[in-house]
């Protein structure tokens, strides 16, 4: 009767259904998901991409997933699959709804020579762009987890991620970082551990240093004084790379932060966890 009873039971627990789930993001966010599912091997896909998957240690499948600043708004299938060498492959379907960001519009007056480019200058921009580029899919060690503790300086949000920007009146691409105030000189530090993937002198972003924390997480420090770091460092988080500066584009001493996941434009403040958001810049008005 005993034995009876515990068989039961073990077939109800083999039989309890996976509940699918619906997730929901905005333009640009990176979002951490942890979901109950069978013992294997994890794999999602999301957006035609593979993004990274861990075990918790309570056995929790936990994903992280970058929502492309431009996804356009509705839902998209996730698609997770669990392997196991007994009973294959198993999928699980998932839903991520992506809304609109709502965005600023940003305008900034710039000399003629950072706005209009001759061949020489567009030549070195389309090379800066390769190099970044590169970097966004270089192999570095995963980090354990992808949450950040806190902005790389101190200071004011000037620009924020996804302004619409108009360079001397004509429209650009939108702000793929976000862009923080602060004076000449004020330290930056890496707010996740990772690898130095580049360090150059950039024609619009002036000094700049690439991070890869793994995963496929970069990390882009742009319009730098100076730079502490060289390629190939491995930088421990809270560790200074460089410090604040003006060069390159820029129409006050700033640092732009921009963050890309498996390529995907990613809001960097998506990556502090709320209750940390309190201490993030706050928002102030456009410098026109
Ligand atoms: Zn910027």
């Amino acid at each position: 009767m005993m034995k009876r009873l515990f068989f039961s039971i073990a077939l109800l627990m083999a039989a309890t259904p996976v509940h699918a789930q619906a997730y929901r993001a905005i333009q640009g966010d990176m979002i951490t998901i942890e979901k109950e599912l069978p013992k294997g091997a994890l794999t999602l896909h999301c957006f035609g991409k593979t993004w990274p998957s861990i075990r918790t240690e309570t056995g929790l499948a936990k994903a992280w997933i970058g929502v492309d600043l431009k996804t356009r708004p509705g839902t998209y299938p996730l698609k997770w699959s669990v392997t196991t060498p007994k009973s294959g492959t198993v999928q699980f379907a998932d839903k991520l709804s992506v809304s609109k960001g709502e965005f600023r519009i940003s305008h900034i007056t710039v000399d003629r020579k950072m706005a209009v480019f001759g061949k020489e200058e567009l030549k070195r921009i389309r090379a800066d762009q390769k190099r970044l580029k590169n970097s966004y899919i270089a192999k570095v060690d995963a980090q354990p987890d992808l949450k950040i503790s806190g902005m790389p300086v101190e200071g004011i949000m000037s620009t924020p991620f996804g302004a619409q920007r108009y360079v001397n009146g004509e429209p650009r691409s939108p702000h793929s970082g976000i862009d923080i105030a602060a004076p000449e000189g004020t330290p930056v530090i890496t707010p996740l551990a990772g690898r130095v993937l580049v360090v150059s002198e950039m024609y619009l972003n002036g000094n700049t240093v690439a991070i890869g924390h793994g995963h496929g997480v970069v990390s882009v420090f742009s319009h730098l004084k100076a730079v502490s770091v060289k390629e190939g460092d491995w930088i421990e988080v809270g560790s200074e790379i460089g410090e604040v500066g003006k060069t390159g584009r820029a129409t006050g001493p700033h640092l732009h932060w921009g963050v890309r996941f498996r390529q995907a434009r990613i809001n960097p403040v998506s990556m502090i966890p709320v209750k940390e958001k309190q201490h993030s810049p706050t928002s102030a008005p456009p410098r026109l």
